[in-house]
Order: C-alpha cells, then structure tokens, then sequence
C-alpha cells in the first residue's frame, strides 16, 4: 500500500476512556490521521468496516518470554523474529522482549539478536520490539521460580552497564533485597527505565527504599513475590508489609496480571483491577516458547541451557513444583478479564495497550488509537477474537 493510500476503518471504536459505538479511525503514511464518530471521511480511498465488531489498538506486552517454539533467549534474530510473528497474529503489535535468567553471554547475545531485530524492522517481521525488559537475571535466590538458579546472581555495575548502554533497554527488574540493588534502580533510572521489583521477597522498608531509587513498578502480582506471611518467615516479628502492601497503598505503583485463567482466579483479577484501577494494571503474558506449540517439555530460557518445564497447551508448569508462566497470548488475557471480572471493556483494552504503553514510556506512538500515533490497529470480532491486524497501516494478518 502506498504511503499516499487512506485507509478508513470503521466499526465500534474502542477509545481508552470509552467506545464509539459507531465510529471511524483514518490511517495515512503508517500514522492515525482522523478518529470520529459516524462514517469515514470521503478523503478515505479504502474502507475496511469491521461491522458489528471492534476497532482496537494494538496489543502492547512488556513481560514475554518467546512463542511460537522461540525463547529470547535463544539468541539469534530467527528466534527473535518467530516469537514475534506468533504474538503479533494474536493481536499484540509491540512488545518488549524479556530475559531470564542466564550467563552474561547470553544475556548480551539476547540483547544483540533483539537490537538487530528493531532496527531492520519490516511489516513482515511479526510484532515489533519497543524496546527489552531487563528481568533476569537479579531475582531472590528463594524467588526464582521456574528460570534457572544457576543464572540467577546479584546486579553488578560491571555487567548491567553493559546491557544499558545497548540503548534498547526500557524496562528493568531486580529484586529489592539484593546487595546493589539500589545502585541498580539509579542507574536504570538514569536510562529512563520502567524500574520493576520481580522475583522477590521484599519487605516494606526494602521496597520504600527502592521507591526512592525510582521503582515504580512489581512484576505478575502475587507470583514470585513477598507476602506478609513469607516476611514473617524471613525477619519475624513484628510482621510487616510486603510487596503486596506497598504496591496497593502506592498510588504511583503500577503492577501486572497473568489472565490466562490458570494462574490467577477470577476474584483476584478483579481485587486487582478494583485496587490499582486501569491506568496502574497492566495484562502481561509472560509467555514462554510453548505458545502456538503442542503440549509437550520444553526448556524456558536458553534452548540450551534453560531448565524444563511441561505445557498442557494451557499452562507451563514444573511436575510438583508449580506453574511455569503462561503459553497464551494478550487475546486470551483480554476475553478472560471481560469474562471473569466486571471491568468494562474500554478498561481491559486500555490494560492491554495504553497502560502498559504508558508505563513503559512508548504512549508517545503506541497503545491507543489516537491522531498522530502508529496505526497499529486491531480488527476484533463480537467476541473479542482478532480477525485482522494492521501495523502502521499494512495488513499483516
Ligand atoms: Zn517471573
Ligand atoms: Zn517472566
């Protein structure tokens, strides 16, 4: 399609704050030019009416591990590129690319294959790369669940300086308790980061201390995290608070859900979204390679060196130890937290875009349909299944 070519979509519009019932959203040059009520313009040259379906923005992820058969980790950009391609026909159109935990080299080699990915980025290429989510390897060494212990150390300025000067780093985890954590925070924090506490087992006065320092943010909430009980366990008496506290009291504290309707039940889905609200709760697949793909074992991380896990074809779990991160996409998220809580559907869409977009530090050009942004624009049937998928106005699926 010619960068000249005006592509009107029509259809029910979903907008962050609402949905027009019957609405129209115009794409020229890759960007949203228009977005009104009633039908397209007569500047459009094709219309594309999504009838009594909807009109959404694209899927925005900042904590995925692979897809389609490819883990990150794997390291090369022909894994990079097939996870992508399999989150983009689900609807996801950016995403940020997520390390576990692992050797510096593979960390670096990870980081690499994903640099080369965005800057020769083409239509075909599968969802593109906002940027990398820092996340392993500086988890709590009783909190890492289903990634390697092996890979897992504490945050030294020698090696993360490294993976930060790559530029394409937007989001990065450590744990709060760790030795060097807070210089860790600063120093994301100088880069711009989204700064998160993952894999750990923090008590309040840990995490006030990163708050100073910048985090803003907890990985899948009530998953690889502190409780009081388990602060109890580490520190004793008196109990005190822990992740789960500071981040409900915190209003500037953003956190993310896994709903694939495996890992959390429909009353916490909604405590969540009922305590954080839409603007600070963000759906997240934390997808492993085992998305796309039949049951069967297969290694999270490194396709090497990453450690085993099973899928049933709806959940990655260790046999006698515990889930293994989700094998869904951001659809299935979305019709399962329409579902399973009383959220209105502009609010799970924004959960799925805008609030993770704006998180992240990319809302500027992704995550809702709005006039000047990158039309990356979903074609979604009644039942929120994704029928067609434009990035910056080609047709990719
Ligand atoms: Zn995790
Ligand atoms: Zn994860």
């Amino acid at each position: 399609m010619s960068t000249k070519t005006r592509i009107a979509f029509t259809g029910r519009v979903i907008l962050p704050e609402k949905i027009l019932e019957q609405g129209a959203v115009e794409c020229e040059g890759g960007r949203i030019v228009r977005v009104a009520k009633g039908r397209a313009s007569k500047l459009a040259n094709v219309v594309i009416d999504a009838g009594d379906g909807f009109l959404s923005p694209g899927f925005v992820d900042i904590h995925v591990h692979g897809a389609g058969g490819a883990d990150y980790m794997d390291g090369t950009p022909a894994a990079v590129r097939q996870a992508n391609h399999a989150h983009l026909r689900r609807g996801t159109t950016s995403l940020f690319p997520t390390t576990t935990t692992g050797s510096p080299e593979e960390i670096s080699r990870m980081i690499a294959a994903c640099s080369e990915v965005a800057k020769k980025w083409k239509p075909g290429d599968g969802a593109q790369i906002a940027g990398v989510h820092l996340y392993g390897p500086y988890f709590a060494a009783g909190k890492v669940g289903c990634h390697s212990v092996d890979g897992r150390r504490e945050p030294t300025p020698n090696e993360y300086d490294r993976y930060f000067s790559s530029g394409i780093v937007r989001i990065a985890t450590c744990a709060a308790e760790l030795p060097g954590a807070v210089e860790f925070y600063r120093a994301a924090r100088r880069r711009r980061c989204l700064i998160t506490c993952g894999h750990s087992d923090a008590s309040w006065p840990e995490m006030a201390q990163a708050y100073d320092a910048g985090m803003r943010h907890v990985d899948h909430f009530w998953c690889a995290m502190s409780s009081v009980a388990s602060v109890r366990a580490r520190l004793g008496t008196p109990m005190r608070g822990s992740m789960e506290q500071f981040v409900l009291a915190h209003d500037e504290m953003s956190t993310e859900v896994i709903a694939d309707g495996m890992h959390l039940a429909p009353e916490l889905l909604t405590f969540a979204w009922k305590m954080k609200g839409p603007n600070r709760l963000c759906l997240v697949t934390d997808a492993n390679r085992a998305l796309g793909m039949p049951p069967g074992r297969y290694r999270f991380g490194p396709s090497d060196t990453g450690s085993w896990f099973e899928s049933d074809g709806n959940v990655g779990f260790v046999p006698g130890s515990g889930l293994a991160s989700s094998v869904v996409a951001l659809d299935s998220m979305v019709r399962n937290m329409k579902r399973d809580t009383p959220a209105p559907l502009e609010q799970v869409i924004r959960m799925a875009s805008l609030t993770p977009a704006e998180r992240a530090g990319v809302a500027r050009s992704v995550g809702s349909l709005e006039v000047g942004k990158r039309a990356d624009v979903l074609i979604l049937d009644a039942n929120l299944h994704v029928k067609r998928v434009f990035v910056r106005g080609f047709s990719v699926f």
